[in-house]
């Protein structure tokens, strides 16, 4: 499953969505219509889709390393000027927005409340992330 792929697509900012039961033709016709670039480690859907004349990535395996392959992807279809880092949330792939900490009184733990200014909340889930520890080792991993 590319799933962690996925994940680390929405975190440089793409906009990503992720298939697991879908058939292989409402996946292609999607990828036309919404012009998406469609990543799979399936040889066979991949030449299907290179049949239908799309932009297609074949993963070299289903567990490829999430960041050397999004890394590549990006380097190979010259997107990197288009990576927003943390404008989607990794979890649904919605938007995120800054929101100040007086806006979320309650929402969050009081001991991460204190501590951060803005925290970045998803406008489709809800999920509230903060820069912790790992958001550095993250952005290590975008821009070493
Ligand atoms: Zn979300």
């Amino acid at each position: 499953m590319l799933g962690r792929v996925a994940r680390v697509l929405r975190l440089l900012g793409f906009d990503t969505l992720y298939f697991r039961d879908e058939d292989d033709l409402s996946i292609l016709a999607r990828c036309i219509k919404e012009k998406r670039i469609l990543i799979t480690a399936d040889r066979e859907f991949f030449n299907l889709a290179k049949g239908w004349n799309l932009n297609a990535v074949l993963a070299p395996s289903e567990d490829v390393n999430p960041w050397e392959f999004a890394r590549k992807v990006v380097e190979d279809l010259k997107l990197r000027e288009c990576t927003r880092p943390f404008s989607r949330c990794p979890k649904c792939n919605g938007e995120m927005e800054m929101i100040h900490r007086n806006r979320l009184v309650g929402f969050v733990h009081p001991y991460v409340w204190h501590r951060h200014e803005y925290f970045a909340v998803c406008r489709e889930c809800g999920q509230i992330y903060w820069e912790g520890t790992h958001v550095d080792r993250i952005r290590e991993k975008l821009f070493r």
